[in-house]
């Protein structure tokens, strides 16, 4: 397929929403695979229990493989606990297991509790051009991690009533880390995800989203599609399942716009392979 241009330097990008069902992983997996199609290298982080980016990647995460919990919790290297994704060149994921579930509690007595992500990051020789984090559904310590080892915090907005409700608390604690911790960090994508355009409610969901975020707001919006819901059983994204489907489209310009905006060249969304 088309290139995508690749960053100077790695992109470190979090995926976070604190309300659940908004589509981060689906997001994550997802543009993460279409970076990776399109030339870059590309590693996901698995930073929910739940490990559904692992599974929708294809990789193993039962509770004795090498995970980010060891990561986090027991000092082990980033590069030991990194899989090849099957199937897709320059992807490559650190799932989690179940036991991430206790890392939430663990941490709180640990040295540097917030920054152990950040350094694992440092740590790590392999060159990547983007990192994509994918959050649990908290704004926990896991979800701080996260936020102290990123730069960019990429929203999926759910086009439905209450869409942005619970976001100030997400975006206070955006501010909260880049005044204590990480000053480079900052909001740079919003995401429209299962954007329905017959319905006046997503459109009108979508207008106060743009209105409040601006330039923010990524022009490609993902529609809802049969197809992205059931990708993931298969342990593949859309993007290899179904590739000529919408939803792959929708991903693919979504990371274009992404990868266009990382190198400063202005999206146009004229040459889109879809309607904008
Ligand atoms: P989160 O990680 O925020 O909890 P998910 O990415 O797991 O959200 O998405 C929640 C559910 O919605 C999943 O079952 C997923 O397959 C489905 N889903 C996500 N995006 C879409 C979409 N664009 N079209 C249809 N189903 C979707
Ligand atoms: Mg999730």
């Amino acid at each position: 397929g088309e290139g995508l241009p690749r960053p100077e330097q790695t992109r470190v990008i979090v995926v976070a929403n604190q309300k659940g069902g908004v589509g981060k992983t689906t997001t994550t997996v997802n543009l993460a695979a279409s970076l990776a199609l399109h030339g870059s290298r590309v590693l996901v982080i698995d930073l929910d229990p739940q490990g559904n980016a692992s599974t929708a990647l294809g990789i193993d995460h039962h509770a004795e493989v090498p995970s980010i919990y060891d990561v986090l919790v027991e000092s082990k290297p980033l590069a030991e606990v990194v899989q090849p994704v099957p199937d897709v060149e320059g992807l490559f994921c650190a799932p989690a297991t179940i036991d991430l579930a206790g890392a939430e509690i663990e941490l709180v007595s640990l040295v540097a509790r917030e920054s152990r992500l950040q350094r694992a990051i440092q740590a790590y020789e392999q060159p990547l051009d983007y990192i994509l984090i994918d959050c649990p559904p908290s704004l926990g310590l896991l979800t701080v991690n996260a936020l102290v080892a990123g730069q960019e915090v990429l929203i999926p907005i759910q086009c439905e009533y209450y869409a942005l409700e619970g976001l100030g608390q997400l975006l206070r604690n955006v501010d909260l880390v880049r005044g204590h911790l990480n000053p480079a960090l900052h909001v740079s994508t919003i995401l429209l995800t299962m954007y329905d355009g017959r319905t006046r409610l997503a459109s009108q969901v979508a207008e106060e989203v743009r209105s409040h975020f601006g330039d923010e707001v990524l022009r490609t919006s993902i529609p809802r599609s049969v197809r992205i819901s059931e990708a993931p059983s298969y342990g593949q994204t859309v993007l290899t399942y179904d590739p000529g489907s919408s939803g792959a489209l929708s991903y693919f310009e979504a990371a274009r716009e992404i990868a266009l905006k990382g190198v400063g060249v202005s999206y146009d969304a004229t040459r889109a392979h879809i309607g904008a």
